[in-house]
């Protein structure tokens, strides 16, 4: 295989489904060697077998990231088992919209625990492995929630601006170590996003917007981290944000 990422190592969360799985794929079409993340193990040994069919390498990590104090051990099971890592895509999370008033307090603790503290703990993992070797690439996933706001995205918008933030430190932060920090920003994406909202009414009305637009595919993400990741090493892509056309 001689791809532009032959001879890379990329650690992607979230890759049972949606945006992660799309983005393993592009990935390792083109030579990257994929760790893939998730807890579904099931869904992610379908992955890496589609991956092997293709002649690609893989590893599969089950892990709920949101237990916290898996990133040490995922970071070690890559190095394990891919033998370096150079790219992370931190893609898992979940958007639980809902109400403030009246809605469930776990559903934003579960959001804040996933969409920003798995994300910083696994990229601080990640660094002690790209800073002596002084090259890297950390993608993170946001959203158009984290550029704005609306009612009934307050908890989600909330996780989705810290991991813009967070970013925007990282990367000025990771630079003198040849370090790039990307961070994404999807319009509606067609994937099992919507399928954990817990609050009843805002899932079926936010559904229910969803089919009056044709929206974006995972696909259409995942050639967005692949564009960010192989550019020349001089090139930070350090922000793209992506909607459906027939998104406002
Ligand atoms: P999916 O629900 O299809 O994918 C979410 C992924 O996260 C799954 O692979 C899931 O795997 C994984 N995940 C969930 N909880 C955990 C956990 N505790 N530990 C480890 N992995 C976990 O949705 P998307 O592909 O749409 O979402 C991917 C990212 O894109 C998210 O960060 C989301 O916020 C963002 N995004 C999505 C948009 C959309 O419209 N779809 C728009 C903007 C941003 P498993 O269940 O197997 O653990």
């Amino acid at each position: 295989q001689n791809g532009k990422l032959t001879g890379k190592v990329a650690l992607i969360t979230g890759a049972s489904s949606g945006i992660g799985e799309a983005t393993a794929l592009a990935l390792a079409q083109e030579g990257a060697a994929v760790a893939l993340v998730a807890r579904r193990r099931e869904r992610l040994e379908e992955l890496a077998q589609k991956i092997g069919e293709m002649g690609g390498q893989s590893a599969v990590i089950v892990s709920d990231l949101a237990q916290g104090g898996q990133a040490a051990t995922v970071v070690q099971q890559t190095l394990t088992a891919l033998g370096r890592l150079d790219i992370v895509v931190n893609n898992a999370g979940i958007m639980l919209l809902g109400p403030v008033a009246g809605g469930d307090p776990s559903d934003l603790q579960r959001m804040m625990d996933l969409n920003v503290t798995a994300l910083m703990h696994l990229s601080q993992a990640a660094l002690e492995v790209m800073k002596p070797q002084k090259s890297g690439h950390i993608v993170n996933i946001s959203s158009v929630s984290g550029r704005g706001a609306s009612p009934l995205s307050a908890g989600y918008s909330a996780s989705k601006w810290a991991v813009g933030g967070f970013s925007e430190g990282l990367r000025q932060e990771a630079k003198q170590d040849r370090i790039r920090v990307t961070v994404i920003e999807p319009g509606v994406v067609a994937t099992e996003l919507t399928d954990h909202i817990t609050h009843t009414q805002t899932k079926d009305m936010y559904e229910g917007r969803i089919k009056d637009m044709v929206p974006l595919e995972s696909e259409d993400i995942a050639a967005a981290v692949l564009y960010a990741v192989t550019q020349p090493e001089r090139v930070n892509v350090n922000e793209l944000l992506i909607r459906p056309l027939d998104q406002g």
